[in-house]
Order: structure tokens, then C-alpha cells, then sequence
């Protein structure tokens, strides 16, 4: 993109641009589009959904990887260097990546902490672990995602201010698309009944979903998969499924299912009997070619893995 503006800049001074020329002679002088590497697959899919044909997005997590465990290849920082804008999540959810965002800081490329920048106050959830710590997944309420996705289209328009209109025009039907979503997720969960709305899973990724559409939630491990669960937490989540009768847990596609499993064993040693209700994508998107592919179809596959679990009925 520098090299485009710089071009423009010698076209315009030579006069060779005129108004019956410019469409004939632009596919010739195509730029490159705007470079945006993304750390997570959930806001590579952000970037890709406002900067359409007007950027280039390279996502370095694919689907299944643990943002909180993940640490930059020797690949991923070479792509990062070329990049003409870096975007993440923040909030301490790629804990292992920050030297490295920091060192790209200080090659002078603009980076940017999306959910971080654009959540703030009251809509943040503390977390009881880590005291000054926030809950990063704020993605699972589409009505907060509705911010970071404005502040990716304010990004993009300051990167490229070329494309400004087109990144405000994909905003805003790409918003009525997020509208939409919110809408599906509070339908489908009025099939579960109140005290059926309950989700076990194998990390407290799923706070801000509960905030939002009406589930108590209970993650095996904390709102970061860095620190492993103990015995007690395994034995303290049994009994609490077992006692409430809970009738599924879930697993996660980013985390090994054995916790839950293990949970599974222990609520089984009770005497209760609790089925693995299927996956839920948590922290990372699902293969592209699946509906999860997206963090749209991602909301909604997760919701109807939900109600098919908790409602009892086919979905
Ligand atoms: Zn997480």
C-alpha cells in the first residue's frame, strides 16, 4: 500500500491520470492490497468481513490452535514484519505474544489491540482469578463484537484511506448481519428451558455468552488455559453437574477433551450419569469450509450444539 500512495503520488505529479484514462490504465497499475496479519482466526475473519477485496488477510492461528498457549514461529514473525497493519484480541488472550507485537511496535508498523481498544468499563467481566485481569472473549456477545467491528473499519480507513467509503459501506451491512446473528442466538436459547441453561466447558470462554443470552457457566479450567486444572477442580465441577443433574457438558475445539472427560468419570463415580453435548468453538474458529468457518456461522453452530444438548429435542 505504500508503494501504491507513493505511485499515485507520481502519476498525479506527472500528470498522467486524466479523467477518460484513469479506468483504462488502473489495470495495469493494480496495487497491492492492504496487508493485515491477524493473530486469531476470529479477528483475521473481522478484517476479511470489512476490508473485503480491499485487503489481504493473513490469519497466523488456524482452526483448533490455543490463543493463550500460542508463541510466534520464526514464519509467523516474518510475516508480521511485512505486514502494513498487525491486529489482535489484547486483553492478555495471546499471552505469549507480547515481545513480539512490541518489537513491531518499534519497527514503526501499526498494531492494534482490537477487542482490547474497543471494550472498555462496565462491559468488560472481571476475572475473580486475576485481579486487574479482564475476560478476553468478549466476541461471544454480539453486541459488544459490534465494537471491535467498527474499530477494524476505523483501522482500515486510516491504513487506506483510498478505500474509506467501501470499508464503511461493508460495516454497515456486515453490522445488520451481526444484528441478525444476536437475534438467532436469543431465539434458539428460548428452546432451552431456564434451569436447563447451564454450560460446563473446558475453560471460561463462554462468560461474556452467558452475560448476553441467559446461561449460568462453568468453565473446568479459568478464563486462560495456561494454568492447568487440579484434581479439585475436577472433583469440585462433578459435583456440582452431579448434584444439579446437569444433563451435558461440552468440549472445546481449541482444548484437549480430557478434563471434561475426566469430569465425566468423576460425576459417573456419583452416580450420575452426563453426556459430552458435542463441541463448542471457543477460541478459535472452525475449518473454513465448515459454517464455523466464520465467526458468524460460528455463533450460530455453537448455539445449535447448545439447544440440541440442553433442550432435549432434535434440532
Ligand atoms: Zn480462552
Amino acid at each position: 500500500m505504500r508503494s501504491y500512495a507513493f505511485f499515485l503520488a507520481v502519476l498525479f505529479s506527472a500528470g498522467m491520470v486524466t479523467s477518460c484514462g484513469q479506468t483504462r490504465g488502473n489495470d495495469a497499475i493494480l496495487p497491492d492490497r492492504l496487508s493485515v496479519v491477524a493473530a486469531t482466526s476470529i479477528i483475521a475473519d473481522l478484517a476479511t468481513q470489512i476490508g473485503g477485496e480491499h485487503v489481504s488477510v493473513t490469519g497466523l492461528m488456524g482452526p483448533g490452535v490455543d490463543p493463550h498457549l500460542y508463541k510466534a514461529s520464526a514464519g509467523d514473525v516474518t510475516r508480521l514484519s511485512g505486514a502494513d497493519v498487525i491486529l489482535y484480541n489484547g486483553l492478555h488472550l495471546e499471552g505469549k505474544m507480547a515481545d513480539v507485537f512490541e518489537r513491531m511496535r518499534e519497527r514503526g508498523i501499526p498494531v492494534f489491540a482490537v477487542a482490547e481498544e474497543s471494550v472498555t468499563g462496565e462491559d468488560l467481566i472481571d476475572s475473580e482469578l486475576f485481579q486487574g485481569n479482564y475476560d478476553p472473549h468478549i466476541w461471544f456477545d454480539v453486541t459488544l463484537w459490534r465494537h471491535a467491528a467498527r474499530r477494524v473499519q476505523e483501522i482500515l480507513a486510516e491504513a487506506d484511506p483510498l478505500h474509506a467509503a467501501a470499508y464503511r459501506e461493508r460495516l454497515a451491512s456486515y453490522l445488520a448481519e451481526m444484528d441478525r446473528t444476536h437475534a438467532y442466538v436469543r431465539e434458539r436459547t428460548a428452546a432451552i428451558q431456564a434451569d436447563r441453561r447451564v454450560i460446563v466447558t473446558s475453560h471460561d470462554a463462554f462468560g461474556y455468552f452467558g452475560r448476553a443470552y441467559g446461561f449460568e457457566v462453568h468453565g473446568l479450567q479459568g478464563i486462560s488455559t495456561a494454568a492447568e486444572a487440579g484434581t479439585a477442580d475436577v472433583q469440585q465441577l462433578a459435583d456440582l453437574v452431579a448434584a444439579r443433574r446437569i444433563p451435558a457438558m461440552f468440549v472445546e475445539s481449541s482444548i484437549s477433551p480430557r478434563g471434561i472427560e475426566a469430569v465425566q468419570e468423576a460425576v459417573r463415580a456419583r452416580g450420575f450419569e452426563v453426556g459430552i453435548g458435542g463441541t463448542l468453538y471457543g477460541d478459535a474458529l472452525g475449518d473454513p469450509d465448515s459454517q464455523a468457518g466464520t465467526y458468524l456461522g460460528m455463533m450460530r453452530t455453537n448455539i445449535d450444539t447448545i439447544v440440541a444438548a440442553l433442550a432435549g429435542d432434535p434440532v
